[in-house]
């Protein structure tokens, strides 16, 4: 989270800009939330060059929950395919296969998620209904650097690389995303979703579910998550007021090509996933033996540097660089990672 949006939050927490209370205690249907719904959906729509050709809904259930909304909204009597290319593009094939027809087009997991499988290479059916991505694997540290054009319908999780770069939106149909990473705090979940595809949404599901019911009720079919709203609001102005998406990945760029660059040279420090395949926001990386990473991670902690363990399903290091992480912050860890080779290399 932007130190700056945490400030702001603090400053407005008791009373939200002389409205007396708290946007903790505000009503979704008060004047003053109406703006930060309509201001919040503005700011992303010119962030992502988002035109009337889309709708862009806030939702809640965190980008597990679209697993399912997916293919429930948009699967069809086709089927959905999914590409494989680490753990959260797995469970998200797992999910669709309990509600509609999803089969696998390409995967790399025999390859240990060191790359991304090349789109002529996918294995497309023309009458499927859409084509699953996950564009940042967060776990396995591997990334889509270019976003491939298809024929049909491209649908992606981009829950951990969302507004990290520019994206070409005509490459898409509907893009997800969890806030927590990039983009707000925990509690809300971005789906943007193109008009033509809400046609096709089967009539009969539950109306919670519903992507149709939801856009046109604008995100408030229920209660939404205001306070997390509110603060997501914050979040894209601070992208928007720091230079947008170019600057957004300028700057990821720069994080991650001084972690990599210590990696490659060192020898020390592995990381398996092919260089074009390397994710910007995510970088894992591997010591020979297991004791040496707890000490890694212990003399860290030490040092005021904490969240480097891989996630338990891999095990090793892993080091998150999202939009708020400051340029010094990583050039103090890689001084920690020279120091630390110095001793145990
Ligand atoms: N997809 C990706 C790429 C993720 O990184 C995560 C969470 N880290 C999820 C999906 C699941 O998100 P949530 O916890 O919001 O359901």
């Amino acid at each position: 989270m932007p130190a700056t949006v945490l400030e702001q939050v603090k400053a407005e927490l008791l009373d939200y800009r002389g409205s007396g209370i708290s946007v903790l205690e505000m009503s979704h249907r008060s004047s003053e939330f109406a703006r930060i719904a309509e201001q919040s959906q503005l700011q992303l729509r010119q962030l992502l060059a988002v035109d009337d050709d889309w709708k862009v809904l806030f939702l809640q259930g965190g980008a597990s929950s679209q697993f399912s909304l997916l293919a429930m909204n948009l699967a069809g009597k086709g089927y959905a395919e999914h590409i494989i290319t680490g753990h959260w593009s797995k469970r998200a094939f797992q999910e669709a296969t309990a509600i509609a027809s999803a089969r696998i087009a390409a995967s790399s997991e025999q390859q240990d998620y060191r790359d991304i499988p090349a789109a002529a290479e996918w294995r497309l059916d023309d009458a499927s209904a859409y084509v699953h991505i996950t564009t940042n694997e967060t776990i396995h540290g591997v990334a889509y650097q270019d976003i491939p054009q298809l024929d049909m319908p491209l649908v992606a999780d981009m829950s951990s690389d969302f507004l990290s770069r520019p994206i070409d939106i005509n490459r898409f149909s509907l893009i997800y995303a969890g806030a927590q990473k990039n983009a707000g705090p925990a509690g809300l979940t971005y789906v943007l979703i193109k008009r033509s595809l809400l046609e096709q949404v089967p009539a009969g599901l539950p109306s919670m579910f519903d992507y149709r019911l939801l856009a046109a009720k604008k995100s408030m079919l229920n209660t939404p998550p205001v306070f997390s709203w509110y603060v997501a609001s914050l979040v894209l102005d601070w992208v928007t007021n720091s230079g947008g998406m170019e600057k957004m990945q300028q700057l990821a760029l720069k994080r991650s090509a001084l972690l990599y660059s210590i990696i490659t040279e060192s020898g020390f420090y592995q990381n398996s996933v092919a260089e074009n395949a390397r994710s910007r926001m995510n970088v894992v990386f591997r010591l020979q033996n297991p004791e040496l990473e707890v000490k890694f991670l212990q003399q860290a902690a030490q040092a005021g540097m904490i969240g480097l363990k891989g996630h338990r399903s891999i095990g090793g290091l892993r080091a998150s660089l999202y939009n708020a992480m400051p340029v010094s912050e990583v050039e103090t860890l890689v001084e920690f990672m020279r120091e630390f080779e110095r001793q145990h290399g």
